[in-house]
């Protein structure tokens, strides 16, 4: 097989540029080298199939970026790639917007893009979101949730027709949703062929139409579906009920309700990743001389010895009381918490004294970083 040539060289456009750039670079191109332009010329054919191979990787973000990073190896199953069919690529659609009507019946690109609308169609995703509390995202929760959706009109069952009746194949086009027309143009006879008008190519007509869903065969609701929030979750996280999206079409599988959780902020711990953070105030006894304090955890306190001479500032931290895994329930984040002295404020006379009595008998070995500090201050004068 000949050497591939890059994507960008075969539309002649830089590799910036702009999806409306691409398009224009490619509707030039495959007006030029269409066989319908070229009839018989074998190299305009394989220069035609270039162009639509390229513009149909490129036109992709997707398959763009993939392209960017690992050029043609990117789509060639041998070398890990993922394979790409010009099939995949719908042309339809871009060459009835060159050639100003409909276009199709050209051999080899899946042509026939409104022929699809026949196809099954997977229904859109439905986006909500839901507000949780701190520990709901640590504990888990349930959340009963409404959302607009898209359903089968439950009067007709789907098919748009009034009870008792039923949609008729179309007329016109035959069931096809197509019609045909052959159409001389400067450049030669041109067949082409667009959605037929009748039915809108549907390829059904339905004579009464079912007053329910006024024969469009779907309805719009409010569902109602119990989420369960699951333990662990974080702010910003989606969760997804496969099929509980808009209905699908013609016999398609319905989309998917993305849920995307918001975690409300708690008074006292900040969470990062599964270990969260807090903040115990202390006093100055208690830090000079060790003590026992309590420590708040999503679970209740629990009690822990800070030492002797423990400084303000300091971070402790108690291992797996932080929180759950999602969908692990065996694993745990921890939970630091540092301690922060409080300075103790309006002071008695009394208080005052005992306070100054103790500071004058305080020595430079009771603060060995003021010792190093004052040194240093020293030197620099
Ligand atoms: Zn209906
Ligand atoms: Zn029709």
């Amino acid at each position: 097989m000949a050497e591939k040539r890059d994507y960008y060289e075969v539309l002649g456009v830089s590799k910036t540029a702009t999806d409306d750039e691409l398009k224009r670079a490619y509707r030039q191109l495959a007006k030029k080298y269409h066989p319908d332009m070229n009839p018989g010329d074998k190299e305009a054919e394989a220069k035609f199939k270039e162009i639509n191979e390229a513009y149909g990787v490129l036109s992709d973000p997707q398959k763009r970026s993939q392209y960017d990073q690992f050029g043609h190896d990117a789509f060639d199953p041998s070398k890990g790639g993922v394979g790409f069919n010009a099939s995949d690529f719908d042309f339809s659609d871009i060459l009835s917007s060159i050639f100003g009507g409909g276009f199709g019946g050209f051999g080899g690109f899946g042509g026939g893009g409104s022929s699809r609308r026949n196809g099954p169609r997977r229904g859109d995703d439905v986006m909500q979101s839901v507000l949780v509390s701190f520990e709901e995202a640590a504990f888990g929760c349930k959340r009963e949730v409404n959302y607009p959706c898209i359903v089968k009109c439950d009067e007709c069952g789907g098919t748009g027709a009034e009870k008792g009746t039923s949609a008729e194949t179309c007329p016109t086009c035959h069931g096809t949703g197509q019609v045909t027309t052959t159409q001389r143009t400067p450049f030669g006879m041109m067949q082409s062929s667009h959605a037929c008008d009748k039915c809108r190519g549907t390829g059904k007509v339905i004579k009464n139409p079912c007053k329910n869903c006024r024969g469009t065969g779907y309805i719009r609701i409010t569902r109602k579906i119990e989420v369960t929030v699951p333990a662990g979750i974080d702010n910003g996280q989606r969760i997804a009920l496969r099929g509980e999206g808009d209905a699908g079409r013609n016999g398609g599988p319905s989309g998917d309700l993305i849920i995307t959780v918001g975690v409300r902020d708690h008074q006292t711990f900040e969470r990062d990743g599964y270990d969260i953070y807090c903040e115990v105030p202390i006093t100055f006894a208690e830090a000079a001389l060790g003590a026992n304090i309590k420590v708040p955890t999503l679970e209740g306190t629990v009690d822990y010895d800070i030492p002797e001479g423990t400084q303000t500032g300091t971070t402790f931290t108690l291992s797996r009381r932080g929180i759950q895994y999602v969908n692990n329930a065996g694993r745990k984040g921890d939970l630091h918490f540092t301690v922060v002295i409080e300075v103790p404020k309006n002071l008695t006379p009394q208080q005052k004294k005992l306070l100054a009595d103790f500071a004058d008998s305080c020595g430079e070995n009771n603060y060995a970083k003021r010792k190093k500090f004052r040194r240093l201050f020293e030197k620099d004068k």
